[in-house]
C-alpha cells in the first residue's frame, strides 16, 4: 500500500511527496491505522523505521481534520522525549510533515532563553514536543496548559518510563484529562517497563516488529579486543582508514570525551565533542556541523545515543562499552537509519568482558569478533602519528652513538 492511497489529509500526502515517502515503513503500516481510529498503541520497532513519521503522520491529520479549531485552549498533543535534541528533531518532522496544515508544532527546552519561548506559546500551540524540565517550569508558570491535551507521546518510551523520568512522568499524567489516547513507541522494552506502561493506559493495541533481534538488520556490527590504552590507536587507525566517512564514537563519561578528543587532535585527527557538560549552544552547533559533514568525528556519550537521526553516519564505535545494555542498541542504531547500511566496532578491554556478555545475553546472541593478528595489533599502535617514546628506537640510537664513538676513538689511537 501506497500513501497516496491512504485516508490521509491531501495536505499531509503532498507534504510526504516532496519528501520522496512513496510507502509507508512495516512500523507506520501497522500503527498508523490504530492511531487514527483512536486507539492507545503500544509500538516497538527497531531503530532508523520511521517511528516518528508513524505518530506524527496520524497525529497531524486528526488534528487537521477537526471541525471546531480553538487553539487559544491549550495544547491538542504532547509528545515527550528525554533529550533536547530529540526535541527538535521530532519538531522538525512535525514542522516537514504539517508544512501545509494548519498544525502549529513547537518545542521547549530547558538551557535556552524562556521568553522566546513562552510569547511563542501564547501565539498558541497545537502540538508541543518536550523534555520534562523545563516544561514543568512553564507548567507552572501557567504558560503551559495541560488540561485539553487529547494525545500523549513518549518516544524512547521505556526511557521515559525509567527511574530517571519516572516521577516527572507521573506528574505530567496528572496534570492530563484522564480520558485521552496514549502512544508508546521505541526501539528496547523490558518486561517491567511493559508492565508499568500498560498501567498507565486502557487496552493498548501492541505492535511489535522483528522482536528477535533487537539490532538493526542494516548494522553490520562486532567487537574488537582491545587493551584499554591501546583502544586510542585503535580509533585513529578506524578513522584514517575511512577517511571522509561520518563516524559516531561512543564514549563511557564526559572527561573520557574530552580525552578522546584530545588524543584525536595529537594526531591530527579533527572531532568534537558532545556530552552533559556542555552549553546547550555548543551541543546544538556540535551536532549540526556533525550533520551537515563540516567535521566528521563526533565523540559522544549517551546523551546522543538515542532517537537522533543523523544521515548518512558510516561508522559508529564504541569506544567504551555502555552500561546499560540496552544503549547498545541504541548507540550502534545511530547507523545504518531507513535504507542506508552502516557499521559498527566495540572495543572491549578484559576489564569490560563481563559488560559484553550482559550485552550479549541482552541480544540473545553473540556479537561478531573481529578477529586481529598479534602482528596486525602491534602494527596498528607502531603506524600510530603518535609522538610516543620508542624504547627500541631510543636503544638502536644509543648503540649507534657508542658504535660512531668507538670507530671515532679507534683512528685517534692509530695516529
Ligand atoms: P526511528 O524513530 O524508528 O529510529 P526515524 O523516525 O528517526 O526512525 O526515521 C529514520 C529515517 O527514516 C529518517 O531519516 C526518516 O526521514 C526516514 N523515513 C521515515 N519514514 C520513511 C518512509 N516511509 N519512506 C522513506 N524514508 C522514511
Ligand atoms: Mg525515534
Amino acid at each position: 500500500m501506497k500513501f497516496e492511497d491512504y485516508h490521509i489529509n491531501p495536505a499531509i500526502k503532498k507534504a510526504l511527496d516532496k519528501l520522496g515517502f512513496k510507502k509507508p515503513t512495516d512500523i507506520q503500516f501497522k500503527a498508523i491505522p490504530p492511531i487514527l481510529k483512536g486507539e492507545d498503541v503500544l509500538a516497538i520497532a527497531q531503530t532508523g523505521t520511521g517511528k516518528t513519521a508513524a505518530f506524527a503522520i496520524p497525529v497531524l491529520h486528526l488534528l487537521h481534520e477537526r471541525k471546531q479549531y480553538a487553539r487559544q485552549d491549550g495544547i491538542k498533543c504532547l509528545v515527550m522525549v528525554p533529550t533536547r535534541e530529540l526535541a527538535i528533531q521530532i519538531t522538525e518532522v512535525f514542522h516537514t510533515l504539517g508544512k501545509h496544515t494548519r498544525v502549529e508544532t513547537m518545542t521547549v527546552f530547558g538551557g535556552v532563553e524562556q521568553a522566546p519561548q513562552i510569547s511563542k506559546l501564547e501565539d498558541g500551540i497545537d502540538v508541543l514536543v518536550a523534555t520534562p524540565g523545563r516544561m514543568f517550569d512553564l507548567v507552572s508558570q501557567g504558560h503551559i496548559r495541560l488540561e485539553r491535551v487529547e494525545i500523549l507521546i513518549l518516544d524512547e518510551a521505556d526511557h521515559m518510563l525509567d527511574l530517571g523520568f519516572i516521577k516527572d512522568i507521573r506528574d505530567v499524567l496528572r496534570h492530563l484529562p484522564r480520558k485521552r489516547q496514549t502512544l508508546f513507541f521505541s526501539a528496547t522494552i523490558n518486561e517491567h517497563i511493559k508492565d508499568l506502561a500498560y498501567s498507565l493506559v486502557t487496552k493498548p493495541i501492541r505492535i511489535q516488529i522483528s522482536p528477535k533481534d533487537p539490532v538493526s538488520k542494516n548494522v553490520d556490527h562486532s567487537v574488537a579486543y582491545i587493551g584499554m590504552d591501546d583502544k586510542r590507536f585503535f580509533l585513529e587507525r578506524v578513522i584514517k582508514e575511512n577517511e571522509g566517512s561520518k563516524i559516531l564514537v561512543f564514549v563511557r563519561t564526559k572527561v573520557r570525551a574530552e580525552r578522546v578528543f584530545a588524543a584525536m587532535e595529537r594526531v591530527g585527527i579533527k572531532s568534537e565533542t558532545l556530552h552533559g557538560d556542555k552549553e546547550q549552544v555548543d551541543r546544538l552547533a556540535a551536532l549540526n556541523r556533525f550533520k551537515k559533514g563540516e567535521v566528521k568525528v563526533l565523540v559522544a556519550t549517551d546523551v546522543s545515543s538515542r532517537g537522533i537521526d543523523i544521515p548518512s553516519v558510516e561508522y559508529v564505535v564504541n569506544y567504551d562499552l555502555p552500561d546499560v545494555p540496552e544503549n547498545y542498541v541504541h548507540r550502534v542504531g545511530r547507523t545504518g537509519r531507513g535504507t542506508q547500511k552502516g557499521k559498527s566496532v566495540s572495543f572491549c578491554s578484559p576489564e569490560e568482558k563481563p559488560i559484553l556478555d550482559v550485552i550479549e545475553e541482552y541480544l540473545g546472541k553473540p556479537i561478531k569478533v573481529l578477529d586481529i593478528e598479534k602482528q596486525d595489533y602491534n602494527a596498528t599502535i607502531d603506524f600510530s602519528s603518535e609522538v610516543k617514546p620508542d624504547l627500541k628506537s631510543l636503544m638502536k640510537e644509543i648503540h649507534d652513538f657508542e658504535d660512531a664513538t668507538k670507530k671515532k676513538k679507534k683512528p685517534k689511537k692509530k695516529k
